[in-house]
């Protein structure tokens, strides 16, 4: 029995060390260690043995037991390693392979030039407030003025949902509503941009959607001056430094004096060039102050408070300021158009 087990341990070993395959090992490990391997069935028959014989015996059967096991387990750990190493080769990072450029996009100039507008008027403390694109007529048109039989309503041709319901046709329906809010309180001092809608042919200055920022502000002893030196202040930001306004007599039903505000030209100077028509000034704005019944509407006595509005299309703004000669370019997605304006 001892032969038998001493020529066991010489096949196993020298079976195991050629052993290149870990599939291989551990089928090796099931035919001499596994419960019906060629170790365990030798063993059996150790029933037969005689009282001495059986401690020998068993004695040279966990050598070679252990003999099997050792060279097993490092063969084992070398495939471990050999794993491992085999996968940090697979898995290697070139970190010096160029990266893969993302494509970058840029904000539409309609937003952009919002931006710029809103982050010059919070910088002189004006709040951001918004408003419904769907508007009662009476927040579009009577709160601010216009009655039913007022022949300025003529002047914005409006897409009505209901008798009563319309696509706003301005952005001052939010001031009326901010003022309502306000309940008295001062100073308001607010810029209202969002989207408006009119009956217009869509041509190349004309689009029957567009975007307005107004700006409204109420206090005590507010008068034309304020208006104008805030409209200085906010062209010279918007414009350049060297840029002034000039201010037009003109009329609007919600605000009284009213006035259309021009911009020297940015182009020129005021020279003269084709950007101004040759007239020197762009014409950009239309502003006043607030009417008494439009006060009043909002809940403000106008013996004691008063205000200025301001006006200006978004639109005219990005046209002028980046040289695009049709309105339609903002609207078309037109990528070739889009893309001019990354990263300015
Ligand atoms: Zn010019």
């Amino acid at each position: 029995m001892k032969e038998k087990l001493e020529a066991l341990k010489v096949e196993a070993l020298a079976k195991l060390q050629e052993v290149t395959d870990p599939q291989v090992l551990n089928d090796l490990r099931v035919k001499y260690l596994g419960k019906k391997g060629e170790l365990t069935e030798v063993l059996r028959g150790m029933g037969g043995l005689s009282a001495e014989e059986r401690p020998v015996i068993g004695q040279v059967a966990n050598l070679v037991r252990s003999a099997i096991e050792e060279i097993i387990s490092t063969k084992q750990e070398v495939f471990q390693q050999q794993e491992t190493l085999g996968r940090l080769q697979a898995e290697k990072v070139d970190v010096t392979l160029p990266g893969r450029s993302l494509p970058q996009g840029g904000i539409h100039p309609l937003n952009r030039v919002v931006q710029e507008i809103e982050d010059i008027f919070i910088g002189m403390g004006y709040k951001v407030a918004e408003g419904p694109e769907v508007e009662t007529d009476y927040y579009n048109f009577e709160a601010l003025n216009l009655p039913k039989d007022h022949p300025a309503r003529d002047m914005q041709d409006s897409f009505y949902l209901t008798d009563d319901l319309l696509m706003r046709t301005q952005t001052s329906p939010v001031q009326v509503r901010t003022m309502q809010a306000m309940n008295g309180e001062v100073p308001v001092k607010i810029i209202c941009p969002g989207k408006v809608y009119r009956r217009d042919d869509d041509d190349a200055t004309h689009s029957f959607q567009f975007h307005q920022i107004e700006g409204l502000v109420i206090g005590s002893n507010i008068r034309m001056s304020d208006l104008k030196g805030t409209l200085n202040q906010f062209v010279k930001e918007m414009f350049g430094p060297s840029t002034g306004i000039r201010l037009r007599p003109s009329f609007f039903p919600f605000t009284e004096p009213s006035v259309e505000v021009d911009v020297s030209c940015f182009k020129c100077g005021g020279d003269g060039c084709r950007l101004c028509k040759q007239s020197g000034w762009l014409e950009i704005l239309g502003a006043g102050m607030v009417h008494p019944n439009v006060l009043r509407m909002g809940g403000y006595d106008p013996e004691k408070y008063s205000g200025f509005a301001f006006g200006m299309g978004v639109e005219r703004i990005a046209m002028l300021k980046y040289g695009i000669d049709d309105i339609r370019y903002f609207y078309t997605n037109d990528m070739g158009f889009v893309k001019q304006f990354k990263g300015i």
